[in-house]
């Protein structure tokens, strides 16, 4: 999450979301050292700073990154194609996919740096999933929102085939 300095909240490392107090979120600065936070060797920024990093540099207009493991999204990333995703108000849009680059890799900082330019949301093959927004709610909820799509699309292809042209 960006504060309103060049500072950063990033989740500490290896620990379950779900038990996260905000007292263990690392602030870092835009280099990713942690200027707040770290209390010993065992509690470090996430793996996966430099891409909230990278994305934070490349879309100034959102305050809160996501990156999740929702499993129907990670199920349908090998299908290796965008994922179709109609909006309420009927607009459809596709969320781009991106190729498989090992977890916390230069590579794959910068190939979502890319595409989230362009999109709020990205897949990452066989990986998960990132989303932006202007809060962590809206970051939130289009997680929930692709995850239910992604479950659909995978559903409908399981009781019908792949010849169903929504999928
Ligand atoms: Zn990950």
């Amino acid at each position: 999450m960006h504060t309103d300095s060049d500072r950063f909240l990033i989740t500490p490392s290896e620990k379950s979301l779900r038990d996260l107090r905000a007292q263990d979120f690392i602030l870092v600065d835009s280099n990713g050292q942690a200027v707040r936070g770290v209390i010993d060797s065992n509690r470090k920024p996430s793996i996966e700073t430099r891409l909230h990093l990278k994305i934070y540099e490349a879309r100034n207009d959102v305050a809160s990154v996501i990156h999740s493991h929702p499993i129907h999204v990670i199920i349908y990333s090998y299908l290796d194609k965008p994922l179709p995703f109609l909006e309420l108000l009927g607009k459809t849009r596709s969320i781009p996919i991106i190729p498989y680059y090992p977890p916390g890799s230069y590579k794959l900082a910068n190939e979502v740096a890319k595409q989230i330019r362009f999109n709020d949301a990205v897949i990452l093959k066989k990986h998960g999933l990132v989303t932006v927004g202007k809060t962590i709610n809206d970051a939130y909820e289009l997680i929930e929102a692709l995850e239910k799509n992604a479950h659909i699309r995978i559903s409908v292809q399981q009781l019908f085939g792949s010849s169903k042209d929504s999928v």
